[in-house]
């Protein structure tokens, strides 16, 4: 007899990812996003967008090749690396102003994520596969700010993280985990192999402690990294 298999049913799906499009925040030094109406008919009898855009644009993965020359690019990882089933949120979203907040839009957001920020979670991070810092910078986000002042992780925060060897992705609402320009916490971070991270993710603060993630990129050769639809399903 054949055994039926369970259906798992979730009551709550929660999408994080940005809606691309041409008036979206992107990193300060990266190209614009430019989407046209084009059309592949001679009579024009179809809708079809083309995509002007970098593998870094909104809601989107890096893979340890955007950063080291003999790193993994993302068509090496098999499919199901991006299903994250034990994923912890961090809420880092500050309550009131203090030396590592900044205010931008009116929203209030932690910008420099420190080791003493981890430390109430660290029993609960030896756990996990999946890390979610929530900074409260993905309402700035929504509101197409670009921006330098974004938040990120210093560097003993990010050592904290790598350390945890069972951590395979560490999820943010900013648009890099390094202050501008620099790359330090990426190659902590990618020091390890089949670990990746997720930039650019909003609406953080709807989701529980705990969660599936799901992050799948397009399947580019040899890519450094690729939007992506982050999804987070919640028991
Ligand atoms: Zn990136």
């Amino acid at each position: 007899m054949i055994e039926r298999k369970k259906v798992v049913q979730y009551t709550n799906i929660i999408d994080l990812s940005l809606k691309l499009h041409n008036d979206m925040a992107v990193y300060p030094s990266d190209p614009p996003i430019n989407i046209t109406q084009r059309s592949s008919m001679p009579d024009d009898s179809v809708n079809m967008l083309e995509l002007n855009m970098s593998t870094h644009h909104g809601t989107h993965i890096d893979a340890p090749f955007h950063q080291l020359a003999d790193g993994q690019s993302l068509d090496e990882f098999p499919p199901h690396k991006f299903v994250v089933g034990r994923t912890l949120k961090l809420d880092l979203a500050p309550e009131e102003a203090d030396p590592n907040t900044n205010q931008k839009e009116g929203v209030l957001y932690r910008q420099l994520i420190t080791a003493a920020d981890l430390d109430t979670y660290t029993e609960r991070l030896a756990w996990v596969e999946g890390v979610v810092l929530h900074t409260g910078y993905g309402r700035v986000l929504l509101k197409n700010r670009v921006d330098r002042d974004y938040p990120r992780l210093d560097i003993a925060a990010a050592e904290m993280l790598a350390d945890f060897k069972n951590l395979k992705v560490i999820g943010i609402d900013s648009l890099s985990v390094d202050a501008m320009g620099e790359h330090k916490v990426h190659h902590i971070w990618f020091a390890e192999p089949d670990r990746w991270l997720v930039e650019s993710m909003v609406c953080l603060d709807q989701l529980p402690l705990s969660f599936t993630l799901c992050c799948f990129p397009l399947l580019i050769e040899n890519a450094d990294g690729s939007p992506c639809r982050a999804i987070a399903f919640c028991d």
